[in-house]
């Protein structure tokens, strides 16, 4: 059992598609930059 990273700590190990790979030094898990923006467009989606 391990808490849950926040990846505050990472760093750019690819970049391809002008999608840029981050690893995250905590947990070294792998992923793209995109996915670290916060992501709130579900309240935004209710609105009609
Ligand atoms: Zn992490």
């Amino acid at each position: 059992m391990q808490p849950a990273c926040e990846h505050t700590r990472t760093k750019i190990i690819a970049r391809r598609d002008g999608v840029d790979y981050l690893e995250c030094l905590d947990c070294h898990q792998i992923f793209e930059d995109e996915d670290l923006d916060p992501v709130k467009v579900e309240e935004e989606e209710e609105e009609e």
